[in-house]
């Protein structure tokens, strides 16, 4: 059997510890013996990171901007004790907040699902995808304990003369105060990359907010989705059949639970901070969700949306065996990554490589063989629990 080629590549980051481990088998037993893997490469290790002054992160960033598809592996966000941990010279930044500023992107969460295990909700039947914006709101707020009585105001001095002062409370006794802010171009950008990401998956988009009561703040992010859609999206999502619509937030939450799924639900900041943990949740386990990066100019990088997993890689390396940890939402993040390779350069082979590929994952675990994880959340089959390279050895042997 002669391999898939690729024309162009996509870019590689690797990442740390068990995710690491796992990276490698899904390449060696999944994808090199079928593709002829055309790939640029960045060791994102902690220690790579470290070595580099963690130019490593900007350059793996940048390469993406350039080829378009990344796919990434998990990687420590260093805290203080990973600093001790791996002697660094710094605490490095978290790359995938270094690669989304770069990109100015927004993060796609979508649950995998298997017809084994059971959303709660149960009338869920596809995968709902939240869009988290990950700028401004609450995480940039500027807040006060207020302890003794007095007046706050809103003041905003404008550089070409405009001035505005309003009272936003005036205080008899102690209190708090909360202000925070957003920027069009970043809203634009959150809206650019909905969109975008509706027409690459054939999905309809929802962007929800509470505009009746935030008059000025949600009504611009309603008002910019409004006007991007209709000027330069309209006429793409009419062709293919999908739909975008506004909703007040409460509206969407009651039509979410009603509803079967198959839709990517546009959040601001905190809405999707929450309701992204809710979805996950719901749909059964962390180790079964993917995550896409996208940016408004389309530029796509896929992961895992799980970390390092640690703990499984701390009991893999004092055993010497192999855990039982879950690679799916690994090679959900490979085949997302050559899909989308292969419909930007129109190369069929390995789109339906791709599809294969999540397929017949998908059929191992509903044949009965899966990791630990998911063996307690299984419904309707005895399952077989088994270790990561055997399970990936039998979707191996479905390719
Ligand atoms: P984690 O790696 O997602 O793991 C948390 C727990 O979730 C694991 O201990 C495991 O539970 C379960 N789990 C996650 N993925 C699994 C899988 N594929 N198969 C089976 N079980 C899985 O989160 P963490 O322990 O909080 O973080 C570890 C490191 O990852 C940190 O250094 C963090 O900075 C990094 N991280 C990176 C990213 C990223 O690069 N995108 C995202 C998040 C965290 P049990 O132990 O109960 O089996
Ligand atoms: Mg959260």
């Amino acid at each position: 059997m002669s391999k898939i080629k690729m024309a162009a590549p996509i870019v590689e980051i690797d990442g740390d510890e068990m995710t690491r481990v796992l990276w490698k088998i899904v390449k060696d037993d999944l994808l090199t013996p079928f593709v002829e893997l055309n790939t640029e490469y960045y060791d994102l290790a902690l220690t790579e990171r470290d070595r580099t002054g963690d130019k490593i992160t900007w350059e793996a960033a940048e390469a993406i901007r350039k080829h378009h598809v990344g796919v990434k592996c998990a990687t420590i966000t260093p805290n203080k004790q990973r600093a001790e941990e791996y002697k660094l010279r710094e605490m490095w930044k978290s790359p995938n907040g270094t690669i989304r500023s770069v990109l100015d992107g927004t993060v796609f969460r979508a649950p995998i699902l298997t017809n084994c295990i059971k959303p709660v909700v149960k009338n869920w039947r596809k995968p709902i995808t939240i869009a988290r914006h990950a700028y401004g709101d609450v995480y940039r707020a500027t807040e006060l304990r207020v302890n003794e009585p007095g007046k706050a105001e809103l003041l905003f001095t404008g550089k070409n003369g405009f001035n505005f002062r309003e009272t936003v409370y005036d205080f008899e006794c102690p209190g708090v105060l909360q202000s925070m802010y957003n920027k069009d171009t970043s809203i634009n950008s959150f809206a650019r990359s909905c969109f975008e990401y509706a027409l690459s998956t054939k999905q309809d988009l929802w962007f929800s907010a509470k505009d009746t009561i935030s008059k000025q703040y949600d009504q611009t992010f309603k008002h910019l989705f409004q006007e991007i859609f209709e000027n330069e999206y309209k006429a793409k999502f009419d062709e293919l059949g999908i739909t975008y619509f506004y909703t007040l937030i409460d509206d969407a939450i009651a039509r979410v639970m009603r509803s079967q799924g198959g839709f990517i639900w546009a959040c601001k900041n905190y809405d999707g901070d929450v309701m992204s943990d809710m979805i996950s949740t719901a749909f059964g386990s962390l180790a079964m969700m993917t995550s896409v990066l996208v940016s408004p100019d389309g530029n796509f990088e896929y992961e895992a949306a799980h970390g390092t997993v640690t703990k499984h890689y701390y009991r893999y390396k004092e055993d010497g065996k192999m855990t039982s940890t879950n690679p799916v939402a690994t090679i959900f993040a490979w085949s997302g990554a050559l899909r989308k390779r292969g419909e930007l350069d129109g190369n069929n082979e390995l789109v339906e490589f791709a599809n294969k590929l999540e397929r017949v994952s998908i059929e191992t675990i509903e044949s009965g063989i899966m990791t630990r994880d998911l063996s307690g959340l299984c419904e309707g089959i005895t399952p077989r629990v088994v270790d990561s390279q055997e399970f990936i050895s039998e979707v191996a042997a479905r390719l």
